[in-house]
C-alpha cells in the first residue's frame, strides 16, 4: 500500500520490444490496484535504441499468433486478448490482424550450382519452433497459388480454421506504444545499466541518456525487465541465450494477389556439401498489404552492445531469397524490400518465458522475458499477468506458476 508519506508507485519498464510496449499499454490502461493503494501509478519505458521502439525481434518477426502455440497457459490468455485488442483498436487496419491458413509445405527444387552453394555452409541453429496441432476443420489450400504446384510434394494444414492469426509485429508493437503514450506513458531514450536496490527492494534504475550521453538515475517502486536477448546484461545470471536470425520481405510481381497463408517449408535443394541434397526450412508469411515475409535459421554470432549494432549478413539474406523465390514465380518476379537480422531471447534450459517477480533478487523486480519464437503470440498474456501482479499482487488471468522466475532463480 502506498500512503501519503510513501513513494508514489512508479513502474519503470526496461526495453521497448513487444513485451515492454504491451506491458506499458496494460499498465497505463489499468492504472490502479489494491497493492498500490488505488493510487494511479506512473509508468516509464526506457528503450536503448536511437531509432525508437520495436527495432529488435519485435519489429522483425513473422507475426504468427496461434492458438496452438506454447506455453499453453500463456497462449490461453494471450489469444483472446489479441482478439480483444484487435476489436477495440481496429487491429485489422492498424496492425494487420487477420486469420490465416497455416501449413507445412514440402517440395523439391533445382537451383543453379552457385545459388545452391550460397544456400548452405555456415553453422545454423534451429529456431526450435513447435509445429501446429492437427485437428479441427482443415483450411482449404486451393488458393495457395503463389507457390508452384508442380514442385509441391506435400502440404498439410497445421491447424483448423480460426486457430492461426497474424499481426504485423512492428505495427502492433508501435501501436501498443502509441496507445500507452496516449494513456500517460513517459518515454526515455537510453540504455539501462543497472537496477538500483536498497534493503532487498528496487529503488530505481541507472541509465545512459541517448541524447546527452550522461548517466542518470530514475526512482522506481517496480522495475520490469523486458529487454529481450539483452535481459541477462541487466539481471545477472539470467539463463537466457541469444540466437541471431535473418529475414527478408518481398513484394510480388505486379498484378499478383498473395493469399493469406503462413507456410513452414521443407525444401530439398541440391548441395555439393551434403551428399548432393539438403533440406532448408524458410518460414513464409503472407501479409495483408501483399508483402511476403520470410525468415531463415538462426546462428550463434555474439550479441552486440545494442539493437542498433546488430550485423546483417548479406549472404544469409540472399539464401532466404534464393530458397523462397525457387518455389514461387510470383516472388521471383517481385522486389526485395527488407534484408534484416535480430536476436531471439531463448531460455537456456528450454521452456520459458519468465513471467513474474524475482523477490529473491529484489522485491519489486519483475521479469517479462525469454519468449523465444513465441513473443508475438504471447505478449498480451504476459503484459496482463505482469499488470495484475504489480497492481493487485497476484496473477488472476491464469495459472502461470511454472513461468515464475522464482522457480529458476
Ligand atoms: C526470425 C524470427 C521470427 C519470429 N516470428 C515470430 C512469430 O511469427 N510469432 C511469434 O509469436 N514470435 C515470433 N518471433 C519471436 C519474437 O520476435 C520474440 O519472442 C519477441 O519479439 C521478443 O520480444 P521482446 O520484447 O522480449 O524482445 P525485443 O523485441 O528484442 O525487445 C527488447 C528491447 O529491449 C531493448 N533493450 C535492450 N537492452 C536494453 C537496455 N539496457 N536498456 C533499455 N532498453 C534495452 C532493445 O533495444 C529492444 O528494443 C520471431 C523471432 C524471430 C527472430
Amino acid at each position: 500500500m502506498s500512503g501519503p508519506s510513501e513513494t508514489p508507485p512508479h513502474v519503470v519498464i526496461v526495453g521497448g520490444g513487444i513485451i515492454g510496449c504491451t506491458t506499458a499499454y496494460y499498465l497505463t490502461k489499468t492504472k490502479t490496484g489494491s497493492v498500490t493503494g488505488h493510487v494511479p501509478i506512473k509508468v516509464t519505458l526506457i528503450e536503448a535504441s536511437k531509432h525508437g521502439v520495436a527495432q529488435g525481434a519485435s519489429g522483425k518477426a513473422g507475426g504468427l499468433v496461434a492458438r496452438w502455440a506454447y506455453p499453453k497457459e500463456l497462449v490461453d490468455v494471450s489469444h483472446p486478448e489479441h482478439e480483444k485488442l484487435a476489436k477495440e483498436h481496429n487491429g485489422a487496419n492498424r496492425w494487420g490482424w487477420r486469420y490465416v491458413g497455416c501449413g507445412a509445405w514440402e517440395g523439391r527444387v533445382e537451383l543453379a550450382p552457385e545459388a545452391a552453394e550460397k544456400a548452405g555452409g555456415k553453422e545454423e541453429r534451429s529456431l526450435e519452433k513447435e509445429l501446429g496441432l492437427p485437428g479441427g476443420s482443415k483450411p482449404d489450400a486451393k488458393d495457395l497459388i503463389w507457390v508452384k504446384e508442380d514442385l509441391t510434394t506435400g502440404y498439410s494444414p497445421m491447424a483448423g480454421d480460426g486457430d492461426t492469426a497474424q499481426v504485423h509485429p512492428y505495427l502492433f508493437t508501435t501501436s501498443m506504444f502509441e496507445l500507452a503514450k496516449e494513456q500517460g506513458l513517459e518515454y526515455i531514450e537510453g540504455g539501462v545499466t543497472e537496477v538500483l536496490k536498497e534493503g532487498g527492494k528496487v529503488t530505481g534504475v541507472e541509465y545512459v541518456d541517448n541524447g546527452s550521453g550522461e548517466k542518470s538515475t530514475i526512482k522506481a517502486t517496480h522495475v520490469v525487465v523486458s529487454a529481450g536477448a539483452w535481459s541477462p546484461r541487466i539481471v545477472e545470471g539470467l539463463p537466457i541465450a541469444a540466437t541471431r536470425a535473418h529475414s527478408v520481405t518481398i513484394y510480388p510481381q505486379a498484378g499478383t494477389v498473395i493469399s493469406p497463408y503462413v507456410l513452414f517449408t521443407e525444401i530439398t535443394i541440391p548441395s555439393k556439401k551434403a551428399g548432393g541434397r539438403k533440406t532448408v526450412s524458410p518460414e513464409i508469411y503472407a501479409r495483408p498489404d501483399n508483402e511476403v515475409y520470410a525468415c531463415g535459421p538462426g546462428d550463434s554470432l555474439a550479441l552486440p552492445d545494442t539493437v542498433d549494432d546488430v550485423e546483417v549478413d548479406a549472404e544469409a539474406c540472399e539464401s532466404i531469397i534464393q530458397h523462397v523465390t525457387a518455389i514461387s514465380r510470383e516472388l521471383r518476379g517481385g522486389t526485395v524490400n527488407k534484408r534484416q537480422a535480430c536476436y531471439l531471447p531463448t531460455v537456456e534450459a528450454g521452456g520459458g518465458p519468465f513471467v513474474g517477480e524475482v523477490a529473491r533478487v529484489a522485491k519489486g523486480l519483475y521479469l517479462a522475458t525469454g519468449h523465444t519464437c513465441r513473443g508475438i503470440c504471447n505478449a498480451p498474456g504476459t503484459a496482463l499477468a505482469i499488470t495484475e501482479l504489480i497492481l493487485d499482487g497476484e496473477i488472476r488471468c491464469g495459472n502461470f506458476r511454472k513461468l515464475s522466475p522464482s522457480v529458476t532463480l
